[in-house]
């Protein structure tokens, strides 16, 4: 059989050799550390953590994230597999002693008999055999270059800016109210996309002050910012000026409040439909550097969003990602050039756990796909589907930013209620019915 080549042994790189190989297909790792370094990576080790040593919540049946756990580990995964052999107690998260970890997930590769790894940095897309590109948030120059030429510049970013995202049912509609500016949009789909929450002046003023003092976090040494204009932090608009973002992102004009038509809102601040489920909403234009807690303090300050819940905060990183809703295919192939699969950061989602789930799935894709099976599609009820399917189709193209596995990823669970108790029982049910979904799924490989 053919040689499934993967470039980058990080979390989705190690994790798509191990499930290619345990399938009986050839796998060459090609890692360019040590040779080659990042400004984030400390060794040469595959597997290699680069910041916190948490893979965030355990808890498979109130949390999305270990959910995600709960299915990686049904589908014998080397990342959860390993980490549970360096556990340190850390009460509801899985934390790991980082150093042995990566350690043992190099050990396991190279002792594996249908895994070798070469020290090399890739440059190029190759036009032949089976590739998987799992390069992460710090691909190296020259192959972001190469990826740039063959997928155009608008459509391989470099950095995030992500505005915080909202679950839809979080928000106060006897506050806000759905309008696109001026009435814009043909479909009701597109007049359906915006939410809208109005400030009065005391407020405008009570939320910048509150921005301006929030606590933000600085950029990783050698990361440097550098951003464009298109995509400022909102608390630095705000410090060029008190009214910069009245005539930015939080504008008043083009939209009437159905709440309070004949009084004029001070300033407005949108949020846009995230996904096409209309189950998250984003606050347009409002990436920021400001600490988490603190963002959830100062967000909750807009009027409609007094208990909003956040599917994800803001940020802005350094961050090589593709817009894949648009240039891969369900099976996270480049649809210009089939013989290639990303898979990991790069493809849009965001963190350890869920790089790791796509590196999984693309092992698995790649490794059927030379195997001559056809498998079939993951199914949108489990975790790893959600996200494959919010990356390769369910997200906005326009708006594209790397996206955290979360509950608003899930086909709602019809007749179960808001509410903390309704909240529980509901998650409860999306675990539930992801388990049964991705254990069937499963099934096709035994
Ligand atoms: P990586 O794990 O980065 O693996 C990519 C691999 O590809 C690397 O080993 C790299 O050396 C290699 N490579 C790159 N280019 C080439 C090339 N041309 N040829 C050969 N090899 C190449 N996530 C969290 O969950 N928690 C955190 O605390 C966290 N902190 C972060 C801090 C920083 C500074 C950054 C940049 C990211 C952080 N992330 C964090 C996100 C985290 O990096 C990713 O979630 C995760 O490591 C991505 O997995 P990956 O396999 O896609 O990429």
């Amino acid at each position: 059989t053919e040689t499934l080549h993967i470039v980058g042994g990080g979390m989705a790189g190690s994790e798509a050799a191990w499930q290619a190989a345990n399938m009986g297909v050839k796998v060459v790792i090609h890692e360019m550390r040590p040779k080659v370094e990042t400004f984030a990576h400390q060794t040469g080790n595959l597997g290699e953590m680069v910041c916190s040593n948490s893979f965030r919540s355990d808890d498979d049946e109130q949390n999305a994230v270990g959910l995600l756990h709960w299915e990686m580990r049904a589908a014998n995964g080397l990342i959860m597999q390993t980490a549970e052999e360096h556990r340190l107690p850390a009460g509801g998260a899985l934390a790991v002693d980082r150093e042995p970890f990566a350690e043992s997930i190099t050990a396991k590769l190279k002792a594996h008999p249908n895994v070798s790894v070469s020290y090399e940095e890739i440059t190029s897309l190759p036009t032949e055999g089976h590739w998987i590109f799992a390069t992460g948030p710090l691909t190296s120059t020259q192959l972001g270059q190469a990826i740039q030429s063959e997928t155009g510049a608008e459509a391989l970013a470099f950095f995030d800016a992500i505005a915080p995202i909202v679950y839809a049912d979080s928000i106060d509609m006897s506050q806000a109210w759905m309008q696109s500016r001026y009435d814009k949009g043909e479909t009701e789909e597109e007049r359906t996309a915006y939410l809208n929450c109005p400030m009065t002046k005391e407020q405008h003023e009570a939320f910048i002050d509150a921005l301006l003092a929030a606590d933000k976090t600085e950029f990783h040494e050698g990361e440097t910012a550098g951003y464009f204009d298109g995509c400022l932090p909102i608390e630095v608009m705000a410090e060029r000026g008190r009214e910069t973002l009245r005539h930015g992102p939080m504008k008043p004009v083009g939209l009437t409040n159905p709440h309070q038509p004949d009084e004029k809102p001070y300033a407005v601040v949108q949020l846009r439909r995230d996904n096409a489920l209309g189950t998250l909403f984003n606050i347009v234009g409002f990436q920021t550097k400001m600490k988490y807690g603190a963002q959830t303090d100062v967000f909750r300050m807009i009027p409609g969003l007094e208990d909003a819940k956040f599917a994800r905060l803001g940020g802005i990183h350094r961050n090589t990602f593709l817009n894949s809703p648009t240039l891969l295919d369900a099976q996270m192939r480049l649809k210009s050039r089939p013989n290639i699969r990303f898979a990991g950061q790069i493809t849009g989602v965001e963190g350890y756990v869920e790089s790791a789930a796509m590196g999984l799935l693309a092992g698995r894709m790649a490794a059927a796909e030379i195997l001559g099976k056809t498998l079939e599609t993951v199914p949108q009820d489990s975790a790893m589907g959600a996200l494959i399917h919010h990356i390769t189709g369910g997200a906005e193209a326009k708006t594209f930013q790397p996206m955290n596995v979360n509950f608003g990823l899930f086909q709602p669970v019809e007749g179960l209620k808001g509410g903390r108790r309704g909240r529980k029982d509901r998650y409860k049910a999306y675990t539930d019915r992801a388990k049964a979904a991705w254990s069937t799924w499963l099934e096709q490989f035994s």
